[in-house]
């Protein structure tokens, strides 16, 4: 006999990005970009074994992130209004 159990996602979780299976791999939401033509992306993260832990994920360019903090702002409003 096979018993499966259901994976449970964060609420956040967008299920195409995410990885997480068991306890392992991690729950990703959807990116938030503020600026395509800067490329700034950011998303929520969380390790499967703790997903009570929320992260964020940046990634962008080393020169972008030292001039655009009015941009890193925006980002951090959006996913803090997508992790509610
Ligand atoms: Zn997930």
């Amino acid at each position: 006999m096979v018993t499966v159990i259901a994976q449970r996602h964060p609420h956040w979780c967008d299920r195409e990005r995410c990885t997480a299976r068991g306890s392992r791999g991690a729950h990703r939401s959807a990116v938030v970009t503020v600026d395509p033509a800067v490329r700034i992306d950011a998303n929520l993260y969380s390790v499967a074994s703790a997903p009570e832990t929320v992260l964020v994920e940046f990634r962008c360019g080393e020169r972008v992130l030292s001039g655009n903090a009015y941009g890193l702002g925006r980002i951090l409003v959006s996913l803090g209004k997508a992790a509610r």
